[in-house]
């Protein structure tokens, strides 16, 4: 049967190809979209394409053709079909490469490619978003101490950008991706939901609009518990005389200036680098950023070795401060699935077909 769809019909100017044996089609809104592609590829890539391809009716005398071929009706939004046959006909997945919205951009595509089970589509999604989301304490702190190599305070100095957390948390949660949360929402932590809010929907804030009302309580709970963390994290620098390091520096050699009682320069460089950490700067914008964008392992970072670090140590106290500070930011990363609530996160309900309207 012959079937006249070309009255609102759209030929895809690049995936309407005339040596394709298989005409699809999808609608979005009331303009039908027409694909003209290859049964064998399809069937290759997808073994749901691959069974209703083989049915019977396929092949019998009542199949729709269109154009002298035959046409599949798919119920899917054309724009997610587009995507699933641009990533089907382009090698290298350039949909993967915009860094920061990746994990937006390919929303509907792991959908319709989960729908018709086309592995390659979705394990390429997953290894991009693992690569962006580190799962590891040591790739964790590298990616943390990158970051914020190119941040003063909290703005940016140019230098690569965090991807967009909320779409990372949002893609990971419905396709079962859940290496990358502690990483996505620990970055989440770090905004301040006000912020994205307020000041219009500039590239750097989250995409809050994609949270569900459990993921933002994960959020506000998980911010709030970094908050205590970062406050904690000047505790670093007593830890030296809680061990039973050996200081190697002389006692009663310096003078007492009224600000510090400690007699050994350890003692006092340690006394002094905490003194004007807890200080500095004083201006209330620093210390709104401080609540508010509480990032622990950032301080950390900087207190083992950025600008709050403190003065000359002797090698034993040195050895002493340096594991204790790295201990801390391990201990940080461990806790990070309690800090968030991800113990309880519903890593395994069953995957999603198709959603729509989430992005
Ligand atoms: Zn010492």
């Amino acid at each position: 049967m012959q079937v006249d769809t070309t009255n609102d019909a759209v030929r895809h100017p690049t995936l309407y190809k005339a040596s394709g044996d298989l005409v699809v089609s999808a609608a979005d809104g009331s303009a039908t979209h027409l694909f003209r592609v290859h049964a064998l590829i399809l069937a290759e890539q997808s073994p749901v394409f691959a069974g209703m391809l083989s049915l019977p009716t396929t092949g019998g005398a009542d199949m729709q053709t269109y154009d002298g071929a035959p046409i599949v009706h798919l119920p899917d939004n054309a724009k997610d079909v587009t995507a699933l046959l641009e990533a089907i006909y382009t090698p290298g997945y350039p949909i993967l490469k915009n860094a920061r919205t990746f994990a937006s951009d390919v929303y509907g595509l792991m959908s319709i490619a989960t729908k018709y089970e086309v592995d390659s589509i979705c394990v390429a999604i997953s290894a991009r978003l693992k690569e962006q989301w580190p799962a590891t304490r040591t790739d964790f702190m590298l990616a943390r101490e990158d970051r914020h190599r190119y941040a003063v305070g909290p703005f940016f100095c140019g230098g690569p950008r965090s991807p967009e957390p909320a779409s990372a948390i949002r893609l990971a949660t419905d396709f079962n991706i859940p290496e990358v949360l502690a990483a996505a929402y620990y970055e989440l932590a770090t905004h301040d939901i006000i912020e994205g809010d307020l000041w219009a929907r500039d590239s750097s804030s989250p995409r809050w609009d994609l949270l569900r009302p459990e993921e933002l309580l994960r959020y506000y709970q998980g911010k709030h518990r970094l908050a205590k963390e970062f406050f904690e994290a000047v505790d670093v620098f007593d830890s030296v005389y809680d061990s039973d390091v050996e200081c190697e520096t002389v006692f009663d050699d310096f003078e007492d200036d009224g600000e510090f009682t400690d007699s050994s320069a350890c003692r006092k460089a340690l006394a002094k680098a905490r003194y004007e950490w807890d200080r500095a700067p004083p201006s209330l914008s620093v210390v709104r950023f401080r609540l508010t964008d509480a990032d622990p392992m950032h301080t950390l970072l900087k207190i083992y070795e950025g600008e709050s670090k403190p003065g000359k140590l002797c090698t034993p106290c040195a050895g002493a401060f340096q594991s204790h500070c790295v201990k801390t930011m391990e201990a940080l990363w461990d806790a990070l699935p309690a800090i968030f609530s991800l113990k309880d996160h519903p890593f395994y309900t069953p995957v999603p077909r198709a959603r729509r309207g989430q992005h």
